[in-house]
């Protein structure tokens, strides 16, 4: 059968790609035989067999749909076809979290003995990752400074097996120059992977720049209504039938619930990262002119060190918007106390607004000399546009900056 959204609709645009994929195979149909159009929650743990010749070919298959949900389910596959569409890879694997993404690519490739770069600045569980939990499985890490592709370069070593980044990164918004670190990966045989949270596959799509493998916390703008936690890591069919085997024996499986949540959000993606793009942009050019803010970093901005490599590989600038208040560590914090419409939490990509004073909330735990050599200010709030308003949302910054 020809599902929707694949075989004669790849012409669709994205938007129609993405809804008729994330609806699911159209394999729901009722007792009297009408189809549900809203895809069912395929709430089993596991599925019977009427034939007995259908079970030899479930039971060797890689991502079975219908066998065991360790191994496969609608839901699943309503997920990963749809981050396939949009990321335009070849498959995918939905996981219980975007750090079980991140793991997965890591414990799936990676054996002791080998080595990895990453990058000085990454989403604070990946730090710890790195930092801690995989130099003590024998694997060595070498971070560099991700705006300078020959750090890159010069950290290879013959044992070098991936190369991970995250752009914009997690929570200041450098960029890595994707293409160049693709190209010079690819040349050595070491296989790619990047963290595209932030930026979503409407901004961005690591993979038609050479990127191998590409990863998503999916509990932020994927899933979109701060009701979910999920990963995806999507990518070319080998390296994710690969990582398919892991996943299994790891266990950090999705569940169908909250893959199914996870569908209907994608269904809304594209429209919700325009809305968020364009609030962001004018949120940024407002904090940017006010005599409070002393900086902002936004890669649609002029004034960002990188915007010439922005306009390059990304299509739009996404919604996170990271400021530098006139102050220190009690005004940042005292700034998302006085706020009324934004809400002070963490996490990002809802419909809802969020702020966080980053050295107080997200890097609480690191030690000041710590954020400072991730490039994380006592002053730097970091802020997730959500879909309200963008007056209403930039008119609550200006009564929170008047103090
Ligand atoms: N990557 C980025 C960029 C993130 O911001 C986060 C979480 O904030 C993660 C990965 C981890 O995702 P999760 O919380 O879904 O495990």
């Amino acid at each position: 059968m020809t599902k929707r959204g694949q075989g004669s609709s790849c012409d669709w645009d994205i938007t129609t790609r993405v809804i008729h994929s994330a609806t699911g195979s159209g394999a729901s149909a009722g007792p009297d035989g009408g189809t549900a159009v809203a895809s069912p929650i395929w709430q089993t743990s596991t599925f019977e067999f009427r034939q007995p010749e259908d079970v030899a070919e479930a039971a060797t298959a890689v991502q079975p749909e219908t066998f065991y949900t360790r191994y496969g389910n609608p839901n699943f596959t309503a997920v990963q076809d749809a981050v396939t569409a949009l990321e335009r890879g070849e498959a995918a694997l939905v996981t219980g979290s975007g750090m079980g993404a991140i793991m997965l690519v890591f414990l799936g490739l990676l054996k002791s003995g080998d080595h990895m770069i990453a990058q000085n600045c990454h989403y604070v569980g990946t730090m710890k990752a790195l930092e801690s939990w995989l130099p003590r499985n024998g694997i060595e890490i070498t971070l560099v400074d991700q705006t300078d592709v020959a750090a890159f370069e010069a950290a290879i070593q013959p044992n070098t097996r991936l190369i991970f980044v995250e752009t914009p990164v997690n929570p200041t918004l450098s960029l890595t120059d994707l293409g160049e670190v693709a190209s010079l990966a690819r040349e050595r045989g070491i296989t790619t992977c990047m963290d595209n949270t932030f930026a979503t596959p409407i901004n961005q799509r690591p993979l038609e720049h050479g990127i191998d493998l590409v990863i998503h916390s999916a509990t932020k703008y994927l899933g979109g209504h701060s009701d979910v936690t999920a990963g995806v890591v999507v990518g070319g069919r080998e390296h994710i039938d690969a990582l398919w085997y892991a996943l299994i024996i790891y266990g950090m499986i999705s569940h169908p619930f909250e893959a199914w949540l996870l569908a209907r959000g994608i269904q809304t993606l594209p429209f919700r990262v325009a809305r968020q793009n364009s609030s962001a942009l004018a949120a940024a050019g407002f904090l940017e002119t006010h005599p409070n803010v002393e900086r902002v970093y936004y890669p649609g901005l002029p004034s960002h060190p990188q915007h010439e490599l922005a306009k390059r590989q990304m299509d739009g600038y996404g919604g996170m918007v990271v400021f530098e208040l006139a102050g220190g560590f009690e005004t940042a914090r005292d700034f998302t106390a006085r706020l009324k419409l934004a809400r002070r939490a963490v996490s990002l990509g809802g419909t809802e607004t969020l702020a966080v004073h980053a050295a107080s909330m997200i890097h609480a735990r690191l030690t000041p000399e710590q954020r400072a050599e991730a490039g994380i200010s006592e002053n730097l709030i970091r802020v997730s546009i959500g879909l309200e308003d963008p007056g209403d949302i930039i008119a609550d910054f200006d009564q929170a900056l008047r103090g």
